[in-house]
């Protein structure tokens, strides 16, 4: 299987990218923010446990995370591979999925971070608010997202590091050439 793992910071532009990807490669989606959205929008019993920390930019509980991550790959028995889009966003992710992937005897092919700074993420976002709706798009909350980033989530590239899988691509150009150079580091691997 194709499995890749697309990196980023907020407003990196994952969600782009990974729409051009599983196109190219036939390949299945799974984003755990917009499960997420789903789930609160849905007014599950998962969507109410998560709404404040969504709203406020705050990280999932990996336990509940990781659960959801599984069930929605079980979801998807025959897919050629799959993208993973803000999953794993912890090192106890990262060690969760290779472990899952494992027990399928499947594994993670790359490691594709998107390299943006943050004055660009935020001029980004900015922008993304006014057709977005989403709350935590709200300056405030997107400097607790930022923050949740450079704390917590930028440990999984060292493990990936380690692993001989990461990739650092430009995230900032034109959308095209983005895509070209992500292509290439999948083609490589
Ligand atoms: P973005 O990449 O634009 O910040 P996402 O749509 O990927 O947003 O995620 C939105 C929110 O969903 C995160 O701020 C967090 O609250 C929650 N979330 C998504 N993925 C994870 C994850 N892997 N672990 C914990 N929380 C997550």
């Amino acid at each position: 299987m194709l499995n890749i793992v697309l990196f980023g910071p907020p407003g990196a532009g994952k969600g782009t990218q990974a729409a051009k990807l599983i196109e190219k490669y036939q390949l299945v989606h799974i984003s755990t923010g917009d499960l997420f959205r789903m789930h609160i929008k849905e007014q599950t019993e998962l969507g109410k446990r998560v709404k404040d920390l969504l709203d406020n930019g705050i990280l999932v509980p990996d336990s509940v995370t990781i659960d959801m991550l599984e069930e929605e790959v079980q979801k998807n028995p025959d897919a050629k591979g799959i993208i993973f889009d803000g999953f794993p966003r912890t090192v106890p992710q990262a060690a969760a999925l290779d472990a899952f992937l494992a027990s399928k005897n499947s594994d993670i092919k790359a490691v594709l971070q998107l390299d943006v700074d943050e004055a660009e993420l935020k001029r980004r976002i900015a922008e993304r608010k006014k057709v977005s709706g989403r709350a935590d798009d709200d300056e405030d909350k997107l400097v607790k997202r930022i923050d949740e980033y450079f704390n917590k989530t930028v440990h999984v590239l060292p493990y990936y590091q380690a692993q001989g899988k990461l990739t650092v691509v430009n995230g900032i150009g034109q959308i095209e050439e983005i895509f070209n150079n992500l292509c290439s580091a999948i083609d490589t691997e």
